[in-house]
């Protein structure tokens, strides 16, 4: 087996192609065929009927609200809305799908040929990629397994597997994009701010909540790589892609296991894989189906879809402000720049930060916390910012804190540590880690002069004129204090004992 190359060089000798299918489950109260409920979380099989458990005999009947939140799924992609279309039956066996077949589009899908256009970040600015999208098609989702008795929750190593069909014959909208070519060592980050964009997008439309840890925005990411000048490379397929930090992720660690098989004279298989959050790496599933494996045929129990121009121009004239827009005009009223406003979106935390501001905090604030420490701290726990359990009211206290000067920044962060290892709400967790300014002078000159006797040497370069290594001892105070020390006032306080004038 090779190893995985270094990323640079990965990029250095292939370039990378993307292609990303994104699941989105609709919010409709009820299934694409039937009257079942549709609610997260109900106890298994509480939610099924005979169309969507499949028993003989049980006939569908089309949702008309799903194929209206379909049809404003493709305008807002800048899609055709085809005038004739028919769904399909996608025939396998596997337990999750009790008709043993899926009604699917397949050679006829309802929206094709639009585009949504991302933004990154790059060294020279923002840059937009526009990212081509061939169809968006209406499925049915499938039941959920869950394999017990194995370590890992995976099939493999399971002594027994449950199912619930709770979820079989949810309205979902397959989105797949065209291979994205050129984007180079941009690649990862295009994926990620695609989903991004598609997520918000469709938010913003109303049709689904997008949530990715509830499954009901999923996406499979595309990726091969090809020397310059080659045809595009065999492409492996990245399931369980389940937060936009994996998708990120898992192309990052595509391209350099593929550029690694390749490099060392290998050939990439076409197949399915499927991505760890905790190791960050993928690893195969099975090897890919082709279509006719499938024998797609009509399905002969619906009436083909034909939209009315006339019902697809009233979408189309209702349609919501696209996210773009709405991006520049919330930059407008923050006062910020598009390259910030990129980083906001390609951390995640545009979102939150709207949503902080809505609730009161300073649009100022509310960039700083969530793009600075709570990205890193989300970063840390592998988690993206928006799982983390920090409120808009959390940081409102905060920043009022700060503001009386009960809290400096350094322990602002501690009590957001406090709040994300789930410590109680900010003033519990200052109460409990007993946080807070020391701003009584006294107390600061006896730990300066702690620290002095500590370091001597130091202590005279000071006084020799060498004002630099105030730093030292500075630091050595915030330590004793725990962060709790006005810095710029252990300083003055210090230069002021030593009898030495500030640089
Ligand atoms: P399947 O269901 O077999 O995965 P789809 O047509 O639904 O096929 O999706 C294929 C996805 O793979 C599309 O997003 C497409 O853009 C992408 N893709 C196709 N060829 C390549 C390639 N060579 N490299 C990367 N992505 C590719
Ligand atoms: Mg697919
Ligand atoms: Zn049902």
């Amino acid at each position: 087996m090779s190893s995985p190359k270094a990323f640079v060089d990965a990029i250095g000798e292939f370039e990378p192609v993307i292609g990303m299918e994104v699941h989105v489950e609709l919010g409709t109260e009820s299934k694409m065929f039937c009257g079942c409920p549709t609610r997260f979380g109900a106890p298994p099989n509480t939610q099924v009927c005979p169309v969507c458990l499949g028993l003989p005999g049980s006939m569908p009947v089309m949702n008309a609200a799903a194929i209206e939140s379909i049809i404003r799924i493709g305008l807002a992609l800048n899609c055709s809305i085809v005038e004739w279309c028919r769904m399909s039956r996608k025939n396998y066996f596997y337990p999750d799908m009790p008709k043993d077949y899926q009604i699917s589009q397949y050679d006829e899908p309802l929206c094709v040929d639009g585009y949504l256009d991302v933004t990154v970040a790059t060294a020279d600015g923002p840059l937009t990629v526009r990212v081509e999208i061939e169809r968006v098609h209406l499925e049915e989702d499938t039941g959920k397994l869950t394999h017990s008795g194995g370590s890992t929750g995976r099939i493999h190593g399971a002594d027994h597997s449950l199912v619930d069909y709770n979820r079989a014959g949810i309205p979902l909208v397959e989105i797949v994009t065209r291979p994205v070519t050129g984007t180079g060592a941009l690649a990862p980050e295009v994926a990620r701010a695609y989903v991004t964009e598609l997520r918000d997008l469709v938010r913003g439309l109303g049709v689904s909540d997008v949530k990715m840890e509830e499954g009901s925005l999923r996406c499979d990411a595309n990726v091969s790589l090809n020397r310059p000048g080659d045809s595009l490379g065999t492409r492996s397929e990245t399931k369980n892609v389940n937060s936009l930090r994996s998708v990120e992720q898992a192309v990052r660690s595509e391209i350099q296991r593929q550029a690694g098989v390749l490099a060392a004279g290998g050939r990439v298989v076409q197949e399915t894989r499927h991505f760890h959050e905790d190791t960050g790496v993928t690893t195969p599933g099975r090897s890919k189906e082709q279509a006719e494996d499938y024998r797609y045929f009509p399905e002969p129990d619906l009436v083909p879809l034909a939209p009315s121009r006339a019902w697809v121009d009233e979408l189309r004239a209702a349609l919501p402000e696209q996210p773009s827009v709405h991006r520049a005009r919330l930059a407008h009223t923050w006062g910020i720049g598009d390259f910030e406003m990129v980083s906001l979106v390609n951390a995640g935390v545009l979102d939150l930060v709207e949503q902080s501001v809505a609730a009161g905090l300073a649009p100022d604030a509310a960039r700083k916390w969530w793009a600075g420490e709570l990205t890193r701290a989300a970063g840390e726990r592998g988690v993206d910012p928006a799982d983390l359990p920090v409120t808009a009211q959390d940081i409102i206290r905060v920043e009022e804190l700060i503001a009386v000067g009960a809290l400096n920044d350094q322990l602002a962060r501690q009590v957001f540590e406090g709040v994300i290892a789930g410590e109680g709400r900010p003033d519990e967790v200052v109460a409990a880690r007993a946080l807070a300014v020391v701003s009584d002078d006294g107390a600061l000159l006896a730990a300066i002069d702690d620290a002095l006797s500590a370091q001597p040497d130091i202590a005279e370069k000071i006084r020799g004129g060498k004002v630099q290594a105030a730093g030292a001892i500075v630091g050595a105070v915030m330590k004793a204090t725990r962060g709790q020390a006005d810095a710029s006032r252990v300083r003055a306080l210090l230069l002021e004992r030593l009898g030495v004038e500030d640089a």
